[in-house]
């Protein structure tokens, strides 16, 4: 049987565009569509924008410490449509690079939706019918809004680049990865950030420690964060609530309606599970992500999906139809760009190279772009100690460019040793740039470094990572 294409990728993100390229150099016939802009959620409404958001936010301080370092500096106000128009000169600039990048490996891009007729066929929103060898689906996923009253009301991560103007005060809704680098990114910006959480503590799952710390330093730094708290219903304010006393006094937004006089009003009324009614100018909820697999006719040829509508793969990213894989977001492993690459990476050897191939799941060090950030690989305390016994070595002191410019800011470096093998089984840094440390820390830690090799590396001094190799003795063994 003779197809159109070696290959057919749906979905321009991280990982369609690096598996479409890289097959296309082993001489493969490959097409890719995308219905949006190339570059999917990281380049354009993800870690890109975002990181670029998280630079701007930090002037004010910067312009703080500046003044007390000795130099004569004011910081003026931001200008957020300046610097909303530059940050999507920016995207316009990589999205053109994604292109060019797939237009020269011979990669054809169909800018069209596209949905699967059977194992071997995609049908396109331009109505036309392609075959290809393997289909490849990265279609990523997409902010959910939480079933709470009003919701609709609300923003995700997905708005807040395109806003016209920024909020005067914000609630955010959840405590994950985004929820908290935006707390800390509109904070900087000089919105008034309130943050519910549900659970007890911010960044479920990550370093016990190093997540108080986080949450210590994002309140110090602002942000009003309300842990075990949710939203019980939000909806339009009324002419009364807007009035009413102990209400934050809300701008002009245009898009709620007033329940009592049916004007337009501004902000969002909210009543939050602790009792609190307030007003916000915005509300964005962060409260997780769900895979984009609808309306594709996956179940209709038989691709098996989970409870939250990801794509069930194999260790190989195969789906339950053998023609058909998939990578990335939509199936739900690990959300993270470098992570769908790899995963591009492995299907194209598998595939293509003839050389099958798993990801590589284990020790795989990640950032949050949180203020303070914090940077992580391997287990956390409390996760390697119901495993096995170890040691803790952990610091936490204030870094001296911090203490000369008298902030309160505090870093925190801490390694979970293996009592028994020595090895190194997890990281976790809370400092500025704890995520450019990570990134070499995680060498050593995952070519299974013993706390006996960090501690056999000379110090470079002074820097703030110099701990990671001179904590002499555990703070405690669990
Ligand atoms: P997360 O799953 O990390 O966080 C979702 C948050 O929303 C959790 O705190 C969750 O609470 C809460 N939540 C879920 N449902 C509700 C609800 N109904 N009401 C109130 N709160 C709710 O998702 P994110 O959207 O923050 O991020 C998605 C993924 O994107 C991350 O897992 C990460 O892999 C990736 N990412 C990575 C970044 C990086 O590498 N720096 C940056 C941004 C995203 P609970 O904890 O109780 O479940």
């Amino acid at each position: 049987m003779t197809f159109d294409y070696d290959l057919f990728v749906i979905g321009g993100g991280s990982g369609g565009v690096r598996a479409a390229r890289v097959a296309a150099a082993t001489g493969a016939k490959v097409a890719l569509a995308e219905e949006f802009r190339m570059g999917g959620t990281c380049v354009i409404r993800g870690c890109v924008p975002k990181k670029l958001m998280v630079f701007a936010s930090g002037y004010a301080e910067m312009c703080d410490d500046a003044q007390a370092y000795g130099w004569d500096v004011t910081c003026g106000a931001f200008d957020w449509p300046k610097f909303r128009t530059q940050l999507h000169k920016e995207l316009d600039r990589l999205e053109g690079i994604y292109r060019k990048l797939l237009s020269n490996s011979d990669v054809e891009i169909f800018d069209a939706r596209a949905s699967l007729k059977d194992a071997h066929t995609v049908t396109l929103s331009t109505g036309q019918d392609i075959t290809a060898k393997h289909i490849l689906i990265a279609t990523g996923g997409r902010p959910v809004l939480p079933d709470i009253p009003g919701a609709e009301l609300g923003i995700t991560s997905n708005d807040i680049f395109l806003l016209d103007e920024l909020p005067k005060s914000i609630l955010i809704v959840g405590g994950g990865y985004i929820a908290s680098e935006f707390a800390g990114i509109l904070n900087g910006l000089g919105v008034k950030v309130t943050q519910f959480y549900r659970g007890a503590q911010i960044l479920r799952g990550f370093d016990d420690e190093a997540r108080g710390l986080v949450a210590e330093g994002m309140r110090d730094k602002g942000v009003n964060l309300h842990l075990g708290t949710n939203i019980v219903e939000m909806r339009a304010p009324t002419d009364q609530d807007l009035t009413g006393e102990g209400m934050s006094a809300p701008i002009e937004q245009g898009k709620p309606t007033s329940v009592s006089s049916g004007k337009p009003v501004k902000g969002i009324w909210v009543k939050a599970t602790n009792g609190n009614e307030a007003i916000y100018d915005q509300v964005m909820f962060a409260t997780g992500r769900a895979p984009n697999t609808e309306d594709m006719g996956l179940g209709d040829i038989g691709v098996e999906t989970g409870r939250r509508g990801q794509i069930i793969v194999d260790d190989y990213s195969q789906t339950t139809v053998p023609s058909i894989y998939a990578i990335g977001d939509v199936t739900d492993r690990v959300q993270l760009t470098p992570v769908a690459i790899r995963e591009a990476m492995a299907f194209v050897q598998t595939v293509f190279k003839g050389n099958p191939t798993k990801n590589d799941y284990e020790m795989i060090p990640s950032a949050v772009f949180t203020q303070p950030e914090l940077g992580t690989i391997g287990m956390t305390e409390e996760e390697a100690r119901d495993i096995e016994p170890v040691e803790i070595y952990c610091t936490s002191f204030k870094p001296m460019n911090h203490a000369f410019a008298g902030r309160s800011d505090r870093v925190m470096m801490k390694l979970v040793v293996s009592r028994e093998t020595r090895k190194v089984m997890g990281c976790h840094i809370v400092a500025d740039h704890a995520g450019e440390m990570i990134q070499l820390v995680g060498i050593a830690v995952k070519m299974g470094a013993s706390k006996e090799d960090f501690d056999r590396t000379v110090a470079v001094h002074p820097t703030m990572a110099e701990e990671l190799v001179t904590m002499k003795d555990p703070v405690r063994s669990a």
